[in-house]
C-alpha cells in the first residue's frame, strides 16, 4: 500500500507507506546510505533540519510520523497533539524526502504487544522524573522504527538532550546497527527552540517562552567566563526563571552527559537542561557544555 502524492506546487512526489509489508519491501530497493528521522509530525523548521542533514549524508531519507501514545502519560496531551499530514507531506515532498512511513498504532504495537525497552536510571531522571514511563515509550519506539527501518544513519535533535543520550544507551546496549546523528536546535529569531507544542502558547506566553534561551544564555556565559560550581550555574537559570512571573520552573539541571548525574563541578563537560509550565504548555531547553 504505497501512494504518490502529488504535493501542490511541487515537483517531487513523496511516497508514503503505512504497513510492515510494504515498508519492507520498498526500503529493500533504496539505494544506501539510508538515514532516518523519526518524528511525531507537525513538522517545523526543526525537523527540516534533520531531513535536510539527512538529505546531505544519505542516498535515501525515510521520514516516520506517529504520535506515539507510549510515551505520553495519562492526562498529558496525546489526544490533543498537533496533527497535520497533507501539511507534513508537502514539507517532506519540498526537502526531497523519498519514503514517509505513516504507522497506525497497530502497526507499531500489534495487538498483544508486551515487549518493552527500559533504559534503567536514565529514564527516571529530569523529564523521566517529570513524565514516568516517558523514556520507555520512547525507547520502545525508536527501537521498533529502527528495526523496521533498518536505516545505516538515525537522525536526532539536541533540543530533546536527554532523549539523545536515552537513544544513544539503548543503541550501545542493545548493539543495534546504526549511527546516531545529533544535529544542533533550530530557534526563533529571540532564540525559542521550535516545538511542535509551541502552538499551545497564547501570544502573552509565546512573548515570555524566550526565558528558557535566556536562562541557559546566562549560565552559558558564566560557565564562559570560568565558572565551574554546577550549584551556581542551577541558581543562575533559577534566577533568569524567576524574573518571568508565566513561568513555573519544574526543574533546572546541569548534569553529566552521559549519566544525566546532576554534577557538584563541571570539569568534563555537562548537559544544561530545563522545563518550565506555562499556563498552556511544558516546554523544555538545553544546551551543551564542552
Ligand atoms: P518530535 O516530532 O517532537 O518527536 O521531534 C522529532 C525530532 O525532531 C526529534 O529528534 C527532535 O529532537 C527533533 N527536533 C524537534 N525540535 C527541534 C528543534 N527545534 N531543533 C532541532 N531538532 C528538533
Amino acid at each position: 500500500m504505497a501512494a504518490v502524492l502529488p504535493p501542490d506546487g511541487s515537483a517531487r512526489s513523496v511516497r508514503i507507506v503505512r504497513d510492515r509489508a510494504s515498508l519492507a519491501a520498498i526500503r529493500a530497493a533504496l539505494p544506501g546510505p539510508v538515514g532516518l528521522v523519526p518524528t511525531m509530525g507537525a513538522l517545523h523548521g526543526g525537523h527540516v533540519a534533520l531531513i535536510e542533514r539527512a538529505r546531505a549524508e544519505c542516498a535515501s531519507v525515510v521520514v516516520s510520523i506517529f504520535v506515539n501514545p507510549m510515551q505520553f502519560g495519562p492526562g498529558e496531551d496525546y489526544e490533543r497533539y498537533p496533527r497535520d499530514l497533507e501539511a507534513d507531506l508537502r514539507t517532506c515532498a519540498a526537502h526531497g524526502v523519498d519514503l514517509v512511513f505513516t504507522p497506525d498504532v497497530p502497526t507499531i504495537y500489534p495487538p498483544g504487544h508486551s515487549t518493552t525497552v527500559d533504559v534503567g536510571p536514565l529514564g527516571t531522571v529530569l523529564e523521566g522524573a517529570a513524565r514516568p514511563g516517558h523514556f520507555r515509550g520512547v525507547a520502545t519506539v525508536v527501537t521498533i522504527l529502527l528495526d523496521l527501518v533498518r536505516p545505516d544513519l538515525a537522525y536526532f535533535g539536541q533540543k530533546d538532550g536527554q532523549q539523545v543520550v536515552v537513544v544513544g544507551r539503548v543503541v550501545r546496549d542493545l548493539a543495534l546497527a546504526v549511527g546516531l546523528v545529533v544535529v544542533p536546535t533550530v530557534r526563533e529569531p529571540d532564540g525559542l527552540a521550535l516545538s511542535s507544542r509551541n502552538a499551545y502558547l497564547s501570544a502573552a506566553e509565546r512573548a515570555a517562552a524566550p526565558v528558557l534561551y535566556r536562562a541557559l544564555r546566562a549560565a552559558v556565559d558564566d560557565y564562559a567566563r570560568g565558572e565551574r560550581d554546577a550549584e551556581r550555574l542551577r541558581a543562575r537559570m533559577r534566577e533568569v526563571l524567576a524574573a518571568e512571573p508565566l513561568a513555573r520552573p519544574d526543574y533546572v539541571s546541569v548534569a553529566d552527559r552521559e549519566t544525566l548525574e546532576e554534577l557538584a563541578a563541571v570539569d568534563r563537560g555537562a548537559l544544561l537542561s530545563l522545563a518550565v509550565r506555562f499556563p498552556s504548555a511544558r516546554l523544555i531547553d538545553c544546551w551543551p557544555l564542552d
